[in-house]
């Protein structure tokens, strides 16, 4: 049979050797890592690479990719990394070990499930260190639950507390963010008397801290998704020399369905796009164009891919169509040819949701 586009061809023995290396830096510090698959739509090959690469648990924030897991035999401790809906908590209990929380009803109504099914679960609070996504703001609130949990529930494990930073508020995990959360570990466990087993320092920005060699002693778990996958956002945003990762996990294809030369600019009155936009659109006279036969529902926003070869330009793209301008390319674009890209992280997880897209593992 022919191969089938659009394409995401994913090199699982890349992959793997990024957990492992990753695995291995953050073990020298004692640092255990959750590898998170949602970056990957938690696609099952995906999964077990975190799995055999090395990493202590499988974390997503979706349920459904977690019981997939699962399914698949993949025999790691299972991490819900988005904090529990109401409306899932039989199935937290049911499919993972431990859950991020931030919310004492919803530890409670976990609590209740797990009894239910007779398991002990184990949770990790949230703090909001300042990226204003989930976490306790009031620190003196989450140290009086953690002390609740501790004293009133029988079903639940308080294991540690965790942070996220640079996903809404684009909060960097400096040495001192770190540190602050490492002493509000510290007056809990002096609340409780005992320590804590997990202290969690956040996710791929925090690998920055260990390239570093400054992340506080007492963080021992990070949950690393991106800094994996793709390995792209400590080099291309923060210049870090990440030489010993694969950059090359995820190559996207896509075929050419028409190539013509076309004016640059519409022409005709101009109205609204297929998203009730108007664009504004260049006059650079007639250039040759290819169309592509994949769109925005394959991979969402055409301005994030990234051409593989020189001198092609990205013009735009409806729900099914992407419009290249090929005029300066090195190749001789004809119909029925393959273009390739290198993808990000927002493009990913596109194009791992969509099921028009064929995943091949190669
Ligand atoms: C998505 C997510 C991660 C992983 O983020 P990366 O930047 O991909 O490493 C870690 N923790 C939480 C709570 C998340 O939602």
């Amino acid at each position: 049979m022919k191969e089938r586009y659009p394409r995401l061809e994913i090199n699982l023995a890349h992959l793997k050797h990024n957990v492992a290396r990753v695995v291995e830096r953050c073990g020298s510090y004692g640092i255990q890592v959750a590898g998170v698959i949602k970056g990957a739509t938690g696609d099952v090959e995906v999964a077990r690479q975190f799995a055999e690469g090395g990493a202590a648990f499988i974390a997503s924030s979706r349920l459904e990719q977690i019981e997939d897991a699962r399914n698949a035999g993949i025999d790691k401790k299972m991490m819900l990394i988005r904090i529990p809906m109401l409306s899932e908590v039989k199935d937290v209990i049911r499919l993972t070990d431990i859950s991020l929380n931030s919310e004492l009803e919803v530890i409670k109504a976990l609590n209740e499930e797990a009894r239910n099914q007779g398991k002990l679960h184990k949770v990790i609070l949230m703090a909001d260190m300042g990226d204003l996504r989930e976490g306790w703001w009031d620190k003196d609130e989450l140290v009086d639950v953690a002390e609740y949990i501790e004293n009133k529930m029988i079903n639940i494990q308080l294991v540690g507390i965790g942070t996220n930073v640079g996903c809404y508020g684009s909060i960097l995990p400096t040495v001192e963010k770190l540190e602050e959360l490492v002493e509000l570990a510290e007056r809990i466990e002096a609340r409780l008397g005992r320590e804590l087993e997990y202290i969690s320092g956040g996710a791929t920005s925090s690998l920055l801290r260990v390239w570093d060699g400054n992340i506080p002693k007492r963080i021992n778990l990070l949950r690393v998704g991106e800094g994996i996958l793709l390995a792209r956002d400590m080099d291309v945003f923060y210049h870090y020399d990440i030489s010993d990762l694969c950059q090359d996990n995820f190559r996207l294809k896509a075929e050419v369905i028409e190539v013509k030369d076309k004016p640059s600019h519409p022409v005709g009155e101009v109205g609204v796009d297929a998203f009730g936009h108007t664009p504004v659109y260049a006059d650079r006279g007639i250039r040759k164009r290819a169309l592509l036969a994949m769109g925005k529902v394959d991979y969402g926003d055409p301005a994030e891919l990234l051409p593989l070869e020189k001198g092609i330009e990205i013009l735009g793209a409806s729900s099914d169509h992407t419009i290249v301008d090929v005029e300066d390319a090195e190749k001789d674009y004809k119909v029925g040819d393959i273009m390739e890209f290198d993808i990000n992280y927002a493009t990913l997880i596109y194009l791992t949701n969509c099921r028009n897209v064929h995943i091949a593992y190669v």
